[in-house]
């Protein structure tokens, strides 16, 4: 497609966006009175208009009700996770029995590793790919030392090739070929967080079951951004938090998958509580865990209804604009900041590399960009210019474009201030 650099052909994008109308729908921060460029929704994401409505239903619900708001409240508090399932399920492509709403991201990882990082034998290692989030380290570190190993042994961090900064999935699968029977369980973010590079998940996930192992991934950056198919590809588990691209609030409550066919293998190991037990009998309040037959059979707590409130308004905008016109949007408002970056490049001289993928089917919104000879104080001036970006060492920026709420109108007024202040 051939782009042009200049207001009026961002605006006519603008014009010919079917989703452009879903912008007011959202809290801008504002800057000197004026809405910020906002690009750092892969971190936080922006608040709906409507999710103080929804929370604070559930407040009044609770004020009016009290312990009866459970099974009397405008949607009742026991099952309230339940009316949560459908929408995430689109979001991640699953069946709705594979997907259950609960706890938070790094707890989710926790739960569904004890069941899917099983060490036996020789069959020991994991692999991850190059720098991952630390909480993900974390939890595999900790992880390998609950079952008595050295993480030293087991982790294997998948490095790119030298000079390259993302992974090549033929290398990926060659690499649990290689470990073959010494695999346990393959788990990767499936969206970079820092390079934003998406992972080829059948092919890494098809892999991984040749080589004898499971395989999971972490869907933080991914979730609400990029296209899933979880149950088709065959992925063995999930998880993901809803404050970044699914904007449900700091510290919002997190998502987690597992493939119908674990639902009823009674040898899965797993971490229990009430809320995971059968629901004819929970109330019951008897001993003998008796596992729900589908994802919700991971839960150990009941809802936290303040939390889903804010997650269920968040995600009727999902239903409203629907992954896959999100998607084309994405691809080409990416696309068009990527030709902005060129132009801002030429511009000014300054030698912007851009380390996310080329190709849209291996990237979500989100580009990082190594800005030779910056530092921190270049996203101080873009704040100061009302722009928000994020910065990671060594001299990266990154950027995500949301097509849920940002316009080609932003991406040419991002270009115009980065050029005057490079
Ligand atoms: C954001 C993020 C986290 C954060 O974990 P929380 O448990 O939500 O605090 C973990 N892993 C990845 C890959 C992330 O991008």
């Amino acid at each position: 497609m051939l782009q042009e650099y200049t207001r009026e052909y961002a605006m006519r994008l603008d014009q010919d966006d079917a989703l452009s109308s879903f912008r007011s729908a959202y809290h801008f921060p504002h800057h000197e009175g004026r809405p910020v460029l906002y690009f750092t929704g892969n971190s936080l994401g922006l608040q709906p208009l409507h999710t103080a409505k929804y929370v604070q239903q559930a407040l009044d619900d609770w004020a009016r009700l009290g312990v009866e708001g459970h099974f009397r409240a405008s949607h009742p508090w026991y099952s309230y996770h339940e009316i949560l399932t459908e929408s995430s399920a689109r979001v991640v492509g699953a069946r709705s029995s594979e997907v259950v709403v609960m706890n938070q991201l790094t707890v989710n990882l926790h739960l569904l590793l004890v069941s899917f990082y099983r060490p036996q034998g020789k069959r020991r290692k994991i692999l991850f790919e190059h720098k991952p989030f630390p909480s993900d380290h974390y939890a595999f570190e900790s992880q390998a030392r609950l079952h008595g190993l050295d993480p030293s042994d087991v982790l294997v961090e998948m490095k790119p090739r030298q000079g390259e900064w993302t992974l090549r999935t033929e290398d990926v699968v060659a690499r649990i070929a290689e470990l073959g029977d010494e695999l346990a369980c393959v788990c990767f973010g499936a969206v970079q967080y820092f390079t934003g590079q998406f992972f080829d998940i059948p092919a890494i996930t098809a892999a991984a079951h040749a080589a004898g192992a499971t395989c999971g991934f972490d869907l933080a950056h991914a979730a609400g951004n990029t296209p899933l198919s979880l149950h088709d590809d065959g992925v063995d588990f999930a998880c993901w938090c809803s404050y970044k691209y699914l904007n449900s609030g700091p510290g919002g409550v997190a998502g987690a998958f597992v493939h119908e066919r674990h639902h009823r293998d009674r040898t899965l190991v797993r971490l229990a509580g009430w809320w995971g037990h059968n629901k004819e009998t929970r109330f019951r309040m008897e001993q003998g865990f008796d596992p729900i037959t589908s994802a919700e059979g991971w839960q150990l707590s009941n809802a936290p209804v303040l939390s889903m409130a804010a997650h269920r308004a968040a995600l009727d905008l999902f239903d409203r604009a629907g992954m896959e016109r999100l998607r084309a949007k994405s691809v080409r408002l990416t696309a068009y900041l990527e030709f902005v970056l060129y132009e801002v490049k030429a511009a000014t001289g300054v030698d912007l590399q851009i380390i996310t993928p080329a190709e849209a089917e291996a990237r979500g919104c989100q580009l990082s960009v190594v800005v030779p000879g910056s530092d921190r104080t270049l996203v101080t001036r873009l704040a100061a210019e009302g722009v928000v970006v994020d910065w990671r060492e060594p001299h990266v920026i990154r950027m995500a474009p949301v097509p849920m709420y940002n316009s080609f109108e932003d991406v040419i007024s991002f270009g115009q201030i980065l050029t005057r202040i490079l």
